[in-house]
């Protein structure tokens, strides 16, 4: 059971705070490069799921009890995203066609 409090307040002054490192101080987790950014990925065993979450691969709800994947951007922990196991995979091949942003912007 992790608590969930409303957001620390302050954004931009980066503190972590304990909670959320030993919410995710987890040894199934894991970190993968992918086009977009680095991304945490964690997986779900389904006796710790107890909510329904929609998964963004496929737009449909992934059912409480169900293992599944939760991954989010390295920086950007308050965005996290809970996949189906499947779509997470499936993201990892796909490689989107969408125009990607370069570092660079283009003129
Ligand atoms: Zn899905």
């Amino acid at each position: 059971m992790s608590p969930r409090k409303a957001k620390p307040k302050g954004k931009g002054k980066r503190d972590i705070t304990h909670d959320d490192e030993r919410e995710l101080s987890t040894s199934n987790e894991s970190i993968e490069e992918h086009d977009d950014g680095i991304f945490v990925v964690r997986k779900i065993s389904g006796s710790t799921s107890n909510k329904p979450y929609r998964c963004p691969g496929c737009d449909q709800v992934i059912p409480m009890a169900t293992p599944h994947t939760v991954a989010w951007l390295e920086h950007d922990q308050s965005g996290r995203r809970h996949w189906h196991n499947i779509c997470w995979s499936k993201r990892n091949l796909r490689k989107p066609k969408v125009e990607r942003t370069r570092s660079a912007p283009r003129y």
